[in-house]
C-alpha cells in the first residue's frame, strides 16, 4: 500500500497520520513484518493493526529452498496465499544482492526451451506480489546490514503481459522511503512485446529492457518462440532500439545457445548484422538443458566461437556468468513440481 493511502486508511479509522510513516518504516526500512512488534506504536494500535491488515511478505510461505553450494545463490519456491507458487532468486554479487522477480505465476508464452509454462494455470501478480519477493529476502538481508540493491524481471512471467503491476511494484521500490533500488539497477526482460516497449518509452524511467531474442532466423525463431509470429523479430529490436535512443539505457539481448540450433558462425554473422549501430550488447547464455525437447548446451569452444565472431564485429558481447549452476535446472522447473504434486493430491 503506497504512504498516501496508508495515510488515508489510517485517517479513516481514526489514527494519527504519522502513524503510517512509522509504519512504513519498519515494513520497508526495518523489515519488521509483525505489527507486535512495531514497538513505537500503542499496544491498542498494534492490536488493531495486527487485526486489520496483513503483511504480504510474511504470509508467503517458503515451500522449498535451494542454495547453491558456492553460497552466492538461493532460490526460492514461494507460495502464495491462494496456493499459487512462484521462484524467485537472490543473487550475491561483488557489488552487491540483486534479486531476480517472477511478474506471474507460471507464462503463457510457451517458449520451447522454458519450464514455466508447464502446469499450472496463469495469473497475473499483483504489484505487491512482486515488490513482496523483494522483501523476502530484505528481510534476513537487514539484519545483517546488507540490502537488495538490483532487480532483474527475469523470472517466470511476461512482464509486458502485467505492465502496470510491475511498474508499479518497481516505482515502489524506488521510492527512498522503501528500497531505495535506483531505476538504473533495475530491468525487465522480455520476448518481445512490442506495445510494452512502447509503454515503456512513455513512462519515461531510465530503467533498462533486456529482450530475449535466441535466435534470427526467422523459421527457427517461430518454432522456438511462438511470439515471433505475432511480433516479428526484426520489429521488436526496431522497437528496443527505439527505447534505448529515448531512454539512454542501452538493450541487453539475451542469446540462449542451444547446441546444433543457433550457435553456428553464420547465425553469430546474422546476429552482429542485425544489431549493428545498435545501442546493444549481448548476453550469451548456455542453455539450462531440457534433454526430453533435445536442447543441450555447446561446448565451450563453440560459445568462444560465438562470441569472438560477435567481438569481431564490434558488437560487446558476455557470457552469462553462471550462477549457482547446481542449482540452476531449468527456469520454471521447481514450480512446475509443485503444480504437478499438487494436481495429483
Ligand atoms: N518472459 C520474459 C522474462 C522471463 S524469462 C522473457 O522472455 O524475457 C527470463 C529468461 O530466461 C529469458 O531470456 C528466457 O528465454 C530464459 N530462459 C528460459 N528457459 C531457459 C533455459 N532452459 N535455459 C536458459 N535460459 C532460459
Amino acid at each position: 500500500m503506497p504512504l498516501h493511502r496508508l495515510q488515508m486508511v489510517l485517517a479513516e479509522a481514526g489514527f494519527k497520520k504519522f502513524r503510517a510513516n512509522q509504519i512504513f518504516d519498519w515494513l520497508y526500512r526495518k523489515c519488521v513484518f509483525d505489527f507486535a512488534r512495531m514497538t513505537n506504536l500503542s499496544k491498542t494500535e498494534r492490536k488493531f493493526f495486527s487485526e486489520t491488515f496483513t503483511v504480504l511478505p510474511a504470509e508467503m510461505e517458503t515451500v522449498r529452498r535451494l542454495d547453491s553450494s558456492d553460497g552466492l545463490t538461493q532460490k526460492l519456491l514461494l507460495k502464495l496465499p491462494d496456493g499459487n507458487a512462484i521462484e524467485s532468486v537472490l543473487m550475491h554479487h561483488d557489488y552487491g544482492y540483486s534479486v531476480c522477480v517472477s511478474s506471474q505465476a507460471g507464462c503463457d508464452m510457451r517458449c520451447a526451451f522454458c519450464a514455466s509454462g508447464l502446469n499450472g494455470a496463469v495469473r497475473n501478480l499483483t504489484a505487491a506480489e512482486i515488490l513482496s519477493q523483494v522483501y523476502v529476502f530484505n528481510r534476513d538481508l537487514y539484519p545483517k546490514g546488507d540490502r537488495v540493491s538490483r532487480v532483474v524481471v527475469m523470472g517466470s512471467g511476461e512482464p509486458m503481459l502485467n505492465f502496470d503491476a510491475v511498474f508499479e511494484a518497481l516505482q515502489f521500490l524506488h521510492q527512498s522511503e522503501a528500497a531505495n533500488i535506483s531505476y538504473r539497477n533495475m530491468t525487465v526482460s522480455t520476448c518481445g512485446i512490442i506495445p510494452g516497449i512502447e509503454k515503456m518509452k512513455v513512462l519515461g524511467l531510465p530503467i533498462s529492457l533486456a529482450v530475449s531474442l535466441h535466435a534470427v532466423k526467422t523459421d527457427l525463431r517461430n518454432e522456438l518462440m511462438p511470439i515471433n509470429k505475432g511480433f516479428p523479430f526484426a520489429d521488436v529490436i526496431t522497437a528496443a532500439e527505439d527505447y534505448a535512443r529515448s531512454s539512454g539505457r542501452q538493450v541487453t539481448y539475451e542469446y540462449i545457445l542451444l547446441a546444433g540450433l543457433n550457435d553456428s558462425d553464420e547465425d553469430a554473422e546474422l546476429l552482429a548484422n542485425y544489431l549493428r549501430f545498435n545501442l546493444a550488447c549481448v548476453n550469451l547464455i548456455p542453455v539450462n538443458p531440457v534433454p526430453e525437447k533435445g536442447f543441450f548446451r555447446p561446448d565451450l569452444k563453440r560459445v568462444e566461437k560465438f562470441l569472438s565472431v560477435l567481438k569481431r564485429h564490434r558488437i560487446q558481447a558476455t557470457v552469462r556468468k553462471e550462477m549457482g549452476q547446481d542449482i540452476n535446472a531449468a527456469c520454471g522447473q521447481l514450480r512446475a513440481a509443485f503444480a504437478r504434486n499438487q494436481k495429483s493430491e
